[in-house]
């Protein structure tokens, strides 16, 4: 067959059902790819080559390739734990671990059939918009190999983008799926929180953290969700309800009708005197994607969240704040590095080291933040007032719910930048979540499709939906990526032809 890397997962699911290829073959295309191109793009920390073939040998031989996900290759963010393969979540203070077990979802997947192509890049324990906060490498993004693939889960989005696998997990604590996925062309769906399992995803925010696909089309996204999502009993925040049914969503809204559907436009996130921030380019590639909505029959109107402007210092303070508690794991004795274990140390210098070595700026910051909000005599004035603002959101949402169906917004203020440009201004870094941190903070499911392009560059718009009404994003998502025409990312096919 010619490329294969070129295929969608749907794509690929018919060539391998009808026997036009194999699993080995589709997985060898796939590896061929990330050992020519991976130098440059850095997507991947750890290539899992030899198993990958092996495990695809296996599917072959069973006469299962081509039902649901079996023989399809994915990637992994490295923040998921894989036994025995290496796990870093992009920490120095991680490095040579190799987990005793596997999280959930990537059980599932393997259970599945799914063939695993290795471990993708992050910024260091999901902490960042760029992935240039991890320890080991820098991500390019295919589009422009001078700026960032987006973060945290930037490895994943220049993997799926750069054809180096056809579909990834990334998780979203505060947007890091759906940035990524904006800045790269990709669909990235941030599921309601809870409705899949975080057994096994290195916690960075255990209130927020949820695992999610990414892909180059809406339905190869749904198709991953359905393989991820459901109840785990090893979780004790995960939900006991069935998976909603995303794939019939996405068949559906690809048929370009949303009659019916009412849309709102949050007025706070790029609206009518909130566009500070926001480039042109993002606003005007919006207003098309919303026009879109509205020929394909949904009703539009402008909906106002008034407290979502302040969903962003208040994430600030509650992610670093459980961030400082979930990472006092990490203290040199049980996972990874070890730093001044010679004799001339006492334990607690040997912690300290360790720390000091193994933690980067960032991870530092945000422990140091974390730890200072929930001290004695700050804690109500900073976490607590937080807390209260996660529910004024919450009402804003339910609010905005009673009468319209979905909300949407810019996925991020801006395309991909320079890399570089934003490292030494953490404040800057933290912008990039102005519109995917208030469904973060409330637990609703966000999606982010492509929406066009701005000076070259791939634009997001964001879906958001009631709790456990993933299925609706899914259905809006598909209906902008019919309209449009085709999926972003074969223009980048067509450059390189
Ligand atoms: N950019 C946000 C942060 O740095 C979100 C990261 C994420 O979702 N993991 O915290």
């Amino acid at each position: 067959m010619s490329d294969l890397t070129a295929l969608t997962a749907v794509e690929l699911q018919a060539a391998l059902a009808a026997g036009e290829t194999s699993s080995v073959e589709v997985t060898r295309a796939h590896l061929d790819r990330i050992a020519a191109e991976d130098g440059a793009l850095g997507a991947f920390l750890h290539v899992t080559a030899d198993a990958a073939l092996a495990r695809a040998a296996e599917v072959d031989a069973s006469g299962t390739a081509g039902t649901g996900l079996a023989g399809i290759p994915v990637a992994l963010k490295d923040v998921f734990v894989t036994e025995g393969v290496p796990t870093t979540s992009g920490s120095r203070i991680l490095e040579g671990w190799r987990p005793p077990y596997s999280a959930t979802v990537a059980s599932r997947l393997a259970d599945a059939g799914t063939v695993l192509l290795g471990k993708t890049n992050m910024d260091e324990f999901a902490m960042g918009s760029s992935t240039e906060n991890s320890a080991y490498a820098v991500t390019r993004n295919p589009w422009d190999h001078d700026r960032i693939p987006g973060g945290s889960s930037g490895g994943s989005s220049a993997a799926v983008a750069g054809r180096l696998a056809p579909l990834a997990l990334g998780t979203d604590t505060g947007g890091s799926i759906r940035q990524p996925a904006a800045v790269t062309g990709l669909v990235g769906h941030k599921p309601t929180y809870g409705s899949v399992s975080r057994y096994g995803l290195i916690a960075f925010s255990s209130s927020l953290d949820q695992a999610g696909p990414m892909a180059r089309t809406v339905l190869d996204a749904a198709l991953l969700h359905e393989a991820i999502g459901g109840h785990d009993p090893r979780d004790s925040t995960s939900i006991d309800a069935p998976v909603p049914t995303v794939v019939e969503a996405a068949r559906r809204g690809a048929g370009g009708d949303l009659s019916g559907l009412r849309v709102g436009v949050v007025r706070e996130l790029g609206g009518e005197g909130a566009r500070e921030g926001y480039e042109q380019g993002v606003l005007d590639r919006f207003a098309e994607g919303v026009a879109l909505l509205e020929a394909a029959g949904a009703q539009v109107r402008e909906v106002s969240c008034p407290s979502f402007g302040l969903a962003l210092p208040a994430y600030y303070l509650i992610a670093p704040s459980e961030a400082s508690s979930n990472l006092a794991r990490f203290e040199g004795m049980r996972f990874g590095i070890r730093v001044g274990d010679d004799g001339s140390h006492d334990v607690d210098e040997v912690m300290a080291l360790t720390r000091e070595q193994g933690f980067g700026p960032e991870v530092k910051r945000r422990i140091i933040l974390g730890t200072y909000a929930l001290s004695a005599g700050y804690y109500e004035a900073y976490y607590g007032q937080a807390q209260k603002v996660r529910t004024l959101i919450s009402r804003d949402f339910s609010a905005a719910y009673d009468d319209v169906d979905v909300l949407v917004s810019p996925t991020s203020p801006t395309v991909a930048w320079p890399i570089g440009a934003r490292v030494e201004d953490p404040l800057a870094m933290y912008a990039a979540d102005l519109c995917t941190l208030p469904a973060s903070l409330a637990g609703v499911p966000a999606i982010s499709v492509p929406c066009g392009l701005s000076d070259g560059l791939p634009v997001g718009l964001q879906v958001m939906a009631p709790a456990l009404a993933d299925d609706r994003c899914y259905r809006v998502a598909a209906a902008v990526e019919a309209a449009l025409g085709a999926p972003l990312t074969d223009r980048l096919l067509e450059r390189a032809a």
